[in-house]
């Protein structure tokens, strides 16, 4: 084990990988609006290089961020001298990199020859998603095809895969995973939900019946180049990898990108920020191709757009504290799911629009879908609340998977009982 550490080490060094020997994740609790201040004062200092994974909230709530090593000493210092109180979240997250680095390479054999056989409790690279994705079609072409949808800014396929009993242009759920590039664990269960929407598509009655009425569409890779240069360059890597003009910052937030009160408060102008919004609404084709495919098609029911962490269930608006007209539904809806995928493992969720449960947010998927008359426009947050944050074990991807269909499936539900 230890000698495999020690490859992994040395491979990720020769690749010019980086690393992350050292750093922790802070977790700081500003406990009053001066505290806060100075919270948010820290994402202006670029010179600490800190990576907030929990931006500022309010008083009271956490903020989670990634402290280089050279930081360390000089932040802390600041928190203590202002009297903001933090605890140390990860002691040293190029340790949990290296396990979860590991952890891939023990899982790497041959690649499967069938879906049934593929490792669904460990982290796929890109390649191996995509074979996965050429797989389950192979073995179910009544029920599975592949989309291209678009290309990523460095040329790799966009892919959507859909799961149709037939029938041209049905109502549709879409999903989508990964569209943050390092948030894992998103990626992961869309992957297992793919091959649980092949297995349960007969015998589970509830399911049957969505696909009697429904297609689904699932992105699973929303934003590949950023995934690829997770894996091979920046584990903690967030955004698409596209370059615009004047800066030498690269990427934008791709889910502070579409047209639903672009580049308003909650985004930034700045390219070098991990919530830099972008040019103009659309600049990522991993964005405008998710717009052109729902504008396209025209019967898009449901939406449910994946994130990670904090276990949350969200719903529009972000960019405005103005309640959306379905709240009450919307709410209720949020609920049900939320009740129904604690009853797997007891974990626990909060659930409430964007801007009253996290923060105000402009430019985001769900606010755009949901002007665009898609009702059901959902964003979840995903497994932890923060104790391995991004880098959540291999070993929970398929129990956080199972208890997050479940309240898919409640969606979807709700969505076939209530076409419009
Ligand atoms: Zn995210």
């Amino acid at each position: 084990m230890r000698a495999l550490v020690l490859l992994a080490a040395l491979v990720a060094a020769a690749a010019g990988t980086e690393t992350f020997v050292g750093h922790q994740v802070l977790r700081i609790v500003p406990a009053s609006d001066e505290e806060l201040q100075k919270v948010q004062e820290l994402q202006d200092l670029e010179e600490l290089q800190l990576d907030f994974w929990l931006a500022p909230r309010g008083p009271g709530y956490p903020v989670d961020v990634r402290v280089p090593f050279p930081s360390l000493q000089p932040l802390k210092a600041h928190l203590e001298a202002n009297g903001v109180s933090y605890s140390i979240m990860i002691e040293d997250v190029q340790a949990l990199v290296d396990d979860e680095r590991t952890e891939m390479l023990r899982g790497r054999r041959r690649l499967p020859l069938s879906t049934n056989t593929f490792d669904y409790a460990t982290y796929h690279n890109l390649d191996e998603i995509y074979a996965f994705m050429d797989l389950l079609v192979a073995e179910n072409p009544n029920l599975v095809s592949k989309l291209e949808i678009g290309r990523s800014t460095e040329n790799r396929p966009i892919y959507v895969l859909k799961f149709s009993k037939g029938g041209p242009n049905r109502p549709a759920v879409w999903i989508d995973t990964g569209i943050h590039s390092r948030e894992w664990v998103t990626q992961a269960s869309g992957v297992w939900f793919a091959k649980k929407i092949v297995l349960d598509h007969e015998n589970d009655e509830g399911l049957a019946s969505i696909l009697d009425k429904m297609d689904i569409f699932l992105e699973i890779v929303t934003n590949p180049d950023g995934f690829v240069f997770t894996q091979t360059q920046n584990r903690m890597w967030r955004k698409t990898r596209s370059r615009h003009s004047g800066s030498n910052c690269i990427g934008v937030d791709p889910n502070r990108n579409w047209d639903a009160g672009f580049g308003g408060p909650g985004a930034s102008k700045n390219p070098c920020s991990e919530t830099y919004h972008g040019p103009y609404a659309n600049s990522e084709p991993e964005v405008k191709a998710i717009v052109d495919f729902v504008k396209n098609h025209g019967n898009i029911k449901a939406f449910v757009s994946i994130h990670s962490y904090s276990q949350l269930l969200l719903y529009p608006y972000g960019y405005t504290s103005t309640p959306v007209p379905d709240q009450k539904e919307l709410h209720q809806v949020s609920q049900k799911a939320v009740a129904a995928l604690s009853s797997l493992y007891g974990t626990k969720y909060k659930y409430g629009s964007i801007i009253t449960t996290i923060y105000q947010a402009s430019g985001g998927t769900i606010d755009w879908t949901y002007n665009q008359g898609i009702k059901y426009s959902f964003t979840f947050e995903l497994r932890d609340t923060g104790r391995y944050g991004f880098l959540l074990p291999a070993k929970q991807i398929v129990p956080t998977a199972q208890e997050t269909w479940l309240a898919l499936k409640v969606i979807m539900l709700h969505t076939r009982d209530h076409l419009y």
